[in-house]
């Protein structure tokens, strides 16, 4: 095994992809494949690996203090540092742990929830870079740095400088899933090719590249989840309706970017379309759709309705929040909140547990709030049986309803298994 005898600093916001190239650049005889196998314990292909962060168990001891925090190194130096703050907080520590033990297989999955098909690209084919960041790298470290920030897909500036980010360099193929150990600057560069580029430059897209940095650096609390659920029902309680909070939240979307919602959608690769503002407000969004949410939020703070933050700014006026509002009619607060909190967890929108809450089958849950069928049934086989007990106990279902035929799946399930069980006795 070899050892790293010496580092530079990683700053936060520095690729690991960084301390690959340096490391190479510091031993000179080393091969590609040593230089991975030196910093990630493996010699495989995979360089998108590191900007997940996956491995990270063994890179933090490679390159950082043995005994630093693993997630404090995947928060800070990796994608990990933005799309865990939209995650339920169990998915999320789930997501570290298996990143630690070096599989990155579920990082898709946790942004799967209900759209099966609709994930949204996570990082972009190609490194990218901004001049000016370039030259402050060079004025203060001597060398240059990728930015974990500059890798997300929907935006096409640097946050920091509001410059058009350049690909640099040959783009990630699906064959080669790998870039080359250069720094930014060392490769052909050109304006960036990513949809976002197509957007005008406008209040709304500028509030929204900063968010993108108030994301990664954990203070935008307000888009986790719990929060966010918050969020909405406040927003509906003060338009009195979903319709009119849906239109108003439209009209100031429109008036900040300068463009329709259709246009932003289309060039953010937003799933819903132009409908993705009504799709917000009616919480049946998963919340790992970061770009769409961050969208909402420049129009929260403009209509001085902001979302939680760790540090508010002078530009926000917070939101007043109330507990989460009661749903099914016939249902405890106590089995409320634990159908809420179970779906919640599971990455799915608030939605979906109104919708378990009432008399109705796969099908017209479906159908009301555009969650695949499938995936709903197979959350619900995950659903404890007590709590689907109580819930069978507290209100009125008929035979055709999700639960009822749950509870049937299971009965026969139980007496197969008990047949079973009796023959081999
Ligand atoms: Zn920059």
């Amino acid at each position: 095994m070899t050892s790293i005898a010496y580092m530079p600093y990683l700053s936060p916001g520095t690729t690991l992809h960084s301390a690959a190239v340096i490391n190479s650049r510091m031993y000179e005889h080393r091969t590609k494949a040593s230089t991975r196998q030196s910093i990630y314990g493996r010699s495989q292909k995979g360089a998108t690996g590191d900007i997940f962060g996956s491995g990270i168990g063994k890179v933090t001891k490679r390159l950082f203090d043995p005994s630093d925090d693993f997630r404090r190194i995947l928060e800070q130096h990796t994608l990990f540092g933005i799309y865990s703050r939209t995650m339920p907080p169990v998915l999320a520590g789930r997501l570290a742990s298996q990143l630690e033990a070096g599989d990155r297989s579920h990082f898709r999955k946790a942004f799967r929830g209900h759209r099966q098909r609709r994930i949204p690209r996570l990082a972009t084919l190609h490194l990218r870079s901004c001049s000016r960041c370039i030259e402050e790298d060079l004025d203060h470290l001597g060398f240059t740095t990728w930015r974990v920030i500059h890798l997300i897909p929907s935006i096409a500036h640097c946050p920091h400088h509001g410059l058009t980010l350049l690909d640099e360099g040959e783009p990630r193929t699906a064959t080669q899933d790998t870039w080359r150990l250069c720094l930014p600057g060392e490769q052909p560069t050109k304006r960036t090719s990513v949809g976002a580029a197509r957007l005008p430059m406008s209040d709304g897209y500028a509030s929204y590249l900063n968010l993108w940095q108030d994301v990664f650096s954990g203070n935008l609390t307000g888009i986790a989840p719990h929060p966010w659920m918050l969020v909405m029902d406040a927003v509906i309680r003060h338009f009195g309706s979903i319709g009119h909070a849906s239109a108003e939240l439209s009209k100031s979307i429109r008036r900040l970017w300068g463009v329709s919602l259709e246009e932003i959608a289309s060039a953010l690769e937003i799933p819903d379309g132009g409908l993705f503002m009504q799709a917000e407000v009616e919480q049946r969004v998963q919340a790992s759709y970061v770009a769409s949410r961050l969208i909402v939020v420049t129009a929260l703070d403009e209509l001085r309705m902001s979302p939680p933050r760790r540090e508010q700014g002078p530009h926000c006026t917070p939101l007043d929040l109330s507990e989460p509002t009661p749903f099914g009619s016939w249902l405890s607060p106590a089995t409320q909140a634990e159908l809420r909190e179970h779906t919640m967890d599971a990455n799915f929108p608030p939605a979906l547990f109104r919708e378990l809450a009432k008399d109705v089958s796969r099908y017209e849950i479906d159908a009301n709030v555009h969650i695949d069928r499938i995936m709903i049934e197979k959350y619900v086989e995950s659903l404890p049986d007590e709590l689907l007990e109580v819930m069978f106990k507290e209100q009125s279902w008929s035979r055709s309803s999700w639960l009822a035929k749950e509870l049937r799946r299971r009965e026969n399930e139980w007496s197969q298994n008990r047949s079973l069980t009796c023959r081999t006795c």
